[in-house]
C-alpha cells in the first residue's frame, strides 16, 4: 500500500510543522510544494524577471532545476540549480511575493507536473493549496487544515522569531496573512479552497501533537 495524503489549508496554519511530523510518523514521504513555489520566487527575483514578461518567465522556467534533500537534521533542504537556498525563501520578501508569482499559469502547470512526478510511485504526504482539489485529486486522505486569522498570525510571529526574521506587531501579520489568503484563494487557477471530501481540521487551541494525533487517527479510520 502506497498512500497518498493530501494536506491544504491557509498561511500560518502550522502545515508544515505538523505534516512533516505526520510523515515521518507512518514513514511516508514529505513534500512541501509552498517550498516549491517560494524557489521560483526567489528565482524571479533573482534574475528580476517581470511578472508579466511571460517569455522571460517560461525562459527561466526552463532552467529551474529544483531539487529536495532531507538532511540528518530533518529539515527538507531545498537546491536551486545546485545552490541551497532552504534559509532564503523563507524571508518575509519573498512570503510576500510568492502568490503573485503562484498565480501565474505556466509556473502552475510546471510545478504541478513536477509534483505529480514526485508522487507517481504513492507513499507520500504532500501540503500546500491544491493538492487535494488539482495535483492528487485521488488522494486517499484529504485534510484541510485551518486555524483563526488570530491564532495563524500568533504562530506565523513565533516561526519568524525562531527563524531570526524582524518580526511585525500581531495586527500587520494578521493583515498580511489575510491579504495573502485572499490572493491566494481569488485567483482562476487551482484556487485555494477546501474539496468536498476533505476533512476540515480547525487547530484554534490544540498542541501541534493533539493535531498530529487526530490526523493519525483520521489516517487509520
Ligand atoms: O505554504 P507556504 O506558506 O510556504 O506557501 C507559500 C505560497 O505559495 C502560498 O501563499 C501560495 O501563494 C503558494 N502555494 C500555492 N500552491 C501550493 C503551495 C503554495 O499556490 N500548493
Amino acid at each position: 500500500r502506497n498512500p497518498i495524503v493530501a494536506i491544504d489549508g491557509p498561511a500560518g496554519a502550522g502545515k508544515s510543522t505538523v505534516t512533516r511530523a505526520f510523515a515521518k510518523k507512518l514513514g511516508l514521504l514529505y513534500l512541501d510544494t509552498g517550498a516549491m513555489y517560494r524557489a521560483v520566487t526567489w528565482l524571479i527575483i533573482k534574475k528580476g524577471i517581470d511578472l508579466k514578461d511571460d517569455e522571460g518567465l517560461s525562459q527561466s522556467l526552463k532552467e529551474l532545476n529544483l531539487e529536495f534533500k532531507v538532511s540528518q537534521l530533518e529539515e527538507q533542504n531545498v537546491f536551486l540549480n545546485g545552490k541551497n537556498i532552504t534559509k532564503e525563501i523563507r524571508s518575509p520578501e519573498i512570503t510576500e511575493k510568492v502568490p503573485l508569482v503562484a498565480s501565474k499559469s505556466i509556473v502552475r502547470k510546471i510545478l504541478t507536473i513536477q509534483q505529480k512526478a514526485l508522487g507517481k510511485d504513492g507513499g507520500l504526504v504532500a501540503e500546500g493549496r491544491d493538492i487535494g482539489t488539482t495535483v492528487f485529486p485521488d488522494a486517499e486522505l484529504k485534510v484541510f487544515l485551518t486555524a483563526s486569522p488570530k491564532e495563524r498570525a500568533k504562530r506565523r510571529s513565533i516561526d519568524l522569531k525562531n527563524k531570526g526574521f524582524t518580526v511585525p506587531n500581531l495586527l500587520d501579520l494578521e493583515k498580511q496573512i489575510k491579504e495573502r489568503d485572499q490572493i491566494d484563494s481569488s485567483r482562476k487557477i487551482a484556487p485555494l479552497l477546501k474539496s468536498e471530501e476533505a476533512i476540515e481540521l480547525v487547530t484554534d487551541g490544540m498542541s501541534i501533537e493533539e493535531v498530529i494525533d487526530s490526523l493519525v487517527k483520521m489516517f487509520r479510520l
